[in-house]
């Protein structure tokens, strides 16, 4: 059985630096992902990655930023190591080779992003996560003697032992469909968000919430699950996402009067508020009748404000974008866009050095909850706290691994998996196709758990969502094979994208007042009294179980939130 002192699954961002950071110390290390490494959602960044660089900003501002882009929910001791370690990483990353974009002067050029004081956010053109990634990947290529790499293992269970710690895990090889049981003295989860859990969304289609559905049946709490970011600027024929960037160089939204409504929900900030807010002022234009389009559904966003030689330079994938997918020159017309589901702020309960509630198990980057976010993620943060806390988790979790024995995880779960695996193959087609499940599990959750909520609809979601989980149950694939068989990849991430869901909805319900990305048309006020905390919720025998933990606040008292 392979055997490893860190064993991390997921290679995006997070998970390459996590596994970076730990073969530095010396442990074996493997990373394990179920697609090549440079596929994983990682990839698709744009705009970028925060880091207090200019000599005339500080951390603290990137810091207060973050709190307030919040809505007071995140962490602050989380939030101060993540802004005072970023321009650090930055400079990391420049010198193992990012070519992270410079202006005239030679020095890291920084763009405009939403909720920030100032310029911070370091980029390369609009394809920053590609940029990234690829550097990583080749250092792992550069330590293969240390890391161990299984590309193309998809995780089904995490395994713990008699005391609960988590010793491995169970993967199958989705070349050949073999199933094998990984002993490792530490596991770190990087398996991303749970994005298609909605439709549209921006997400690709492997973001279906593996790893927060794996830690929460094994016990581990979720913490902010009900904060789910709605994207100011998707295309509204498929969710593809226009950057954030757009409007940091200087792009601005219009309604159907041509009005450049920003000026009435955020005067100062305008188009750059953060993004719940003008998610909202859209849907609400929207609403009001004000949108454009055929059936009033969209917003125009405006880049021809922009220099035509700056888009192109710097803005050069939403062009093509823009003009294969909405059939649109950006430079020259604006091009129709509304809010879409885009990122969890929620996910699997950590400390600041990724460790959860479950000895031996960590978790970093979007499938974690440390909580930087809280209410909502400013943009070109996600980037940043997958490295952070990548880093963070990979050192602490070798450190923890120098002083163990290799444990023997049970193999009575490999039997298990294999099994359910077997029988999903072989369903005859009395119920319904998997990908049918999914499409309504993503309307409904977009329909009812948006950017606007409230009881009665959050109800019904509730309602739609377990009766999927009972139809799952007996959901049918077409492909009987082995070799590659991603319909029953599928059928086991349906079953993840349940329970995601179904932790989102409960929270969603719990919480009644409106904070950041949750707006309740029943509770629209934020009611720091009784609910500024965090809501965390675990595998019940009956669902999920609702509990509180505190929010950490250092330096910041809450105060009224205005762009
Ligand atoms: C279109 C788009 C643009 C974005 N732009 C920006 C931006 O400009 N700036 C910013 O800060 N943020 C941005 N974000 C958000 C940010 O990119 C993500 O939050 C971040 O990249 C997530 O990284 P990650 O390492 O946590 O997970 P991912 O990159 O999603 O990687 C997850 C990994 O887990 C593996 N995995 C999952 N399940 C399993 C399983 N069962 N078995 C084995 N392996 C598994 C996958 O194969 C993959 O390797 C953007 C997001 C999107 C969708």
């Amino acid at each position: 059985m392979p055997a490893h002192d860190v064993l991390i699954i997921g290679a995006g961002l997070a998970g390459q630096r996590a596994a970076l950071a730990a073969a530095t110390s010396g442990s074996s290390v493997a990373i394990m992902s179920k697609v090549h490494p440079v596929r994983s959602h990682s990839v698709a960044a744009a705009g970028g990655i925060n880091a207090a660089i200019n000599v005339a900003d500080d951390w603290r501002s990137h810091a207060y930023d973050t709190v307030k882009g919040s809505d007071f929910l995140g962490d602050q001791d989380a939030i101060e190591i993540m802004c005072s370690e970023a321009p650090g990483e930055v400079m990391h990353l420049e010198h193992i080779g990012v070519t992270f974009h410079r202006n005239e002067k030679g020095e890291l050029d920084l763009r405009a992003f939403g909720g920030a004081s100032m310029n911070r956010t370091a980029y390369v053109a609009d394809i920053t996560g590609q940029a990234i990634l690829h550097v990583l990947y080749e250092q792992l290529m550069k330590n293969h003697e240390r890391v161990e790499r299984y590309e193309e293992w998809f995780v089904t269970s995490l395994l713990q032992d008699d005391s609960g710690r988590c010793c491995g895990v169970i993967a199958r090889d989705v070349r050949t469909g073999r199933m094998e049981v990984f002993a490792a003295k530490n596991v770190i989860l990087a398996c991303g968000g749970a994005g298609q859990t909605y439709r549209p969304t921006t997400n690709a289609l492997i973001v279906t919430g593996d790893g927060i559905a794996q830690a929460y049946r094994v016990g581990a709490p979720l913490m902010d699950m009900e904060m789910v970011q709605y994207h100011p600027t998707t295309l509204v024929e498929n969710g593809l996402l226009i950057t954030e960037g757009a409007r940091g160089e200087g792009a601005v939204l219009l309604n159907s009067e041509g009005e450049r409504f920003m000026e009435k929900y955020a005067p100062n900030k305008m188009e750059l508020a953060s993004r719940d807010v003008v998610s909202r002022a859209e849907q609400t234009e929207i609403l009001e009748g004000r949108g454009v389009g055929a059936h009033g559904e969209g917003i125009y966003l405006d880049i021809t404000k922009v220099p035509r030689k700056r888009t192109l330079e710097a803005l050069r994938e939403i062009v093509n974008i823009g003009k294969d997918f909405a059939g649109v020159d950006i430079t020259r017309e604006p091009i129709m866009i509304r809010p879409g589901q885009h990122y969890i702020m929620g996910g699997v309960k950590t400390d600041v050095n990724g460790a959860t509630p479950i000895e031996g198990l960590y978790a970093a980057g979007e499938v974690a909850c440390v909580s930087v976010h809280g209410g909502n993620r400013l943009g070109a943060n996600s980037l940043l706290d997958t490295l952070i806390f990548g880093r963070r988790a990979g050192e602490h979790a070798a450190a923890r691994s120098s002083s163990m024995a290799m444990p023997t995880p049970p193999e009575a779960q490999l039997r298990d998996d294999a099994a359910k695996i077997d029988s999903i193959i072989a369903r005859d087609r009395s119920g319904r196709r998997v990908s049918e499940i999914k499409d309504e599990l993503g309307d409904t959750m977009n329909k009812y758990v948006a950017v606007y909520r409230d009881e009665q609809g959050l109800d019904k979601a509730h309602e739609v969502v377990r009766r999927l989980k009972d139809e799952a149950q007996s959901a049918y694939i077409d492909d009987r094979g082995t070799v590659f068989n991603q319909d029953v990849l599928g059928a086991i991430e349906l079953g993840y994208m349940l329970d995601c869901a179904e932790a989102i909805v409960v929270a969603a319900l719990e919480r009644k007042e409106s904070r950041g990305a949750q707006f309740r048309t029943d509770y629209p006020e934020r009611n720091d009294d009784e609910w500024l905390k965090h809501i965390d919720i675990t595998v019940g025998t009956d669902g999920p179980q609702v509990s509180y933990s505190p929010v950490t606040i250092t330096q910041w008292q809450p105060e009224e939130r205005k762009y």
